[in-house]
């Protein structure tokens, strides 16, 4: 079959097929991820439900994969195209539909980021929370059921979908979820599609809940003499019942990262990145329980970002962390872990990784959305070295061994991609066969991003 000229009959015009060149390769990679490349045969631009419904309809007729691209920002492989086939970006489905202010509703095309989305709500003194460190697409971010840091306040991925319109992989096209802020109405279809990654379709419309801009907003920066104390003192802000806007653990080795890639002198020790919001009473009561914590745990400076910009520039620093570890270490590709462990075991769990890391002398860092038991260990590898990726790859094991055990997730946000295949079978073996027959019934010809989630 000629794959490129099949497609220009189903999309035609300039640019909708591409089939050669640098957009095939950046489509084949991942921006911060140690997976092998592969490219697609090809990427198309659907610009429509329509389009989106007929590029599927031509795949399942012919058993052509399709791997659906937001930003390609996922860290699993997620969007590498492991079986050839179609690349599917969703960059032209970019349109803010509807803003319903009184509803605290908007309603999106799959390619608007979140950036693009807040940018839209502010006149409306309106916020959507989920803010991955990177700009991605809240189709990618939908299919991933993505947080940040505002997760601990606000939720993650999966609590901001009130509804989806999806292209299923036959290409008929269903809606779940509406407009209601809650519904008992049947199965929860909207929370399975939600973290699906594109194995069962393709998101052409969401529905999203927003909030109100809080009245005030204060970050600081907490600086500890070890990680686990800074660990005990974030668990201990969340048992306190205040309402936290955002608690980042970030170690000495990301601060060091951080000062050299943003141009920042914030101190080389392990921090708390943190934030209040709320109405001003409610926020100085806050920051003075979390000041008390913080001193009863060794805190060696509690520093405030009173203007906006200094607190735009702390939060710019967290988000850009992953990629100024990366900076350090050129040449390497970051391995990044996901481990999510109930809150009270969050202090021994940052020991444990930082124990696992030294023990075989690798050189990682640790960082992460600690207020909900998240967080990261990144080893910058490099792929061409059998030995290198062996030893990440050990230490990676052993991190999501000890998570497991305790009951907690080998992926608090990143997905499975093709990366964490191996780590669901464990934490999910008993419920696997059952995701597959859901794999099945929505994707019957098994075009819908093949190789990842589930082994062969
Ligand atoms: C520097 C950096 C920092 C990051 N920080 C965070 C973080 O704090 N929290 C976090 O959760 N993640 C984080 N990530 C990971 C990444 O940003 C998220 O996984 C994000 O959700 C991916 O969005 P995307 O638009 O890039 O999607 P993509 O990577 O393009 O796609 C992600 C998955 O969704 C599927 N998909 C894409 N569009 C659709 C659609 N329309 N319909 C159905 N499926 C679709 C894809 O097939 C793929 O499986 C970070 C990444 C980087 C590089």
């Amino acid at each position: 079959m000629d794959l490129s000229a099949e497609l220009r009959e189903v999309l035609p015009g300039e640019g909708r097929v591409v089939t050669a060149g640098e957009e095939l390769e950046g489509h084949g990679g991942g921006v911060f991820t140690y997976h092998d490349p592969r490219v697609p045969d090809a990427v198309v631009y659907p610009e429509s439900r329509e389009e989106v419904v007929e590029v599927l309809r031509f795949a399942s007729e012919n058993g052509v994969p399709v791997v659906p691209f937001g930003q390609g920002s996922s860290l699993e492989a997620h969007t590498i195209p492991v079986r050839g086939g179609i690349s599917l970006d969703t960059g032209r489905m970019n349109r803010i539909l509807e803003i319903r202010p009184d509803d605290f509703i908007a309603i999106v095309e799959p390619g608007v980021t979140h950036e693009q989305l807040n940018a839209a709500l502010k006149e409306y003194g309106l916020l959507f929370p989920v803010d991955p460190g990177w700009d991605a697409s809240l189709g990618g971010m939908a299919g991933t059921n993505a947080s940040g840091t505002n997760a601990v306040r606000y939720g993650v991925m999966k609590d901001q979908v009130l509804g989806l319109e999806v292209v299923l992989g036959d290409g008929s096209v269903m809606r779940t979820g509406g407009l209601a802020m809650k519904s008992s109405a049947g199965y929860n279809l909207t929370g399975l599609f939600v973290g699906s990654e594109g194995t069962l379709g393709v998101f052409t419309e969401l529905t999203l809940r927003l909030y109100p801009i809080p009245e005030k907003v204060l970050a600081a920066r907490a600086v500890f003499p070890d990680i686990e104390a800074a660990g005990r003192a974030a668990v201990a802000m969340i048992r306190s019942g205040m309402r936290i806007g955002r608690v980042e653990l970030v170690d000495a080795r990301t601060i060091e990262a951080v000062n050299a890639y943003k141009d920042t002198s914030y101190a080389v020790a392990p921090t708390l990145f943190l934030e209040f919001s709320g109405s001003e009473p409610a926020v100085e009561r806050d920051v003075e329980v979390a000041r008390t914590i913080s001193g009863s745990e060794g805190c060696e400076s509690f520093d405030f970002e009173e203007d906006e910009a200094g607190r735009e520039k702390l939060w710019e620093a967290r988000h850009e962390a992953g990629l100024a570890i990366q900076n350090i270490y050129p040449g390497k590709r970051p391995m990044t872990t996901d481990v999510c462990v109930p809150i009270s075991e969050l202090p021994d769990a940052l020991r444990h990784a930082r124990e696992t890391i030294a023990s075989r002398g690798l050189d990682g860092a640790i960082l992460g959305h600690v207020g909900d038991g998240n967080y990261h260990a990144v080893f910058p590898v490099d792929p061409n070295d059998a030995e290198d990726l062996a030893t990440a790859e050990a230490v990676n094991e052993e991190i999501v061994d000890y998570a497991l055990a305790l009951g907690g997730t080998c992926t608090g946000e990143h997905g499975i991609g093709s990366g964490k295949i191996g780590h669901l079978e464990r934490e999910h073996g008993d419920s696997l066969p059952f995701m597959r027959r859901i794999k099945k019934l929505a994707d019957p010809s098994g075009i819908m991003n093949p190789g990842k989630i589930f082994g062969d």
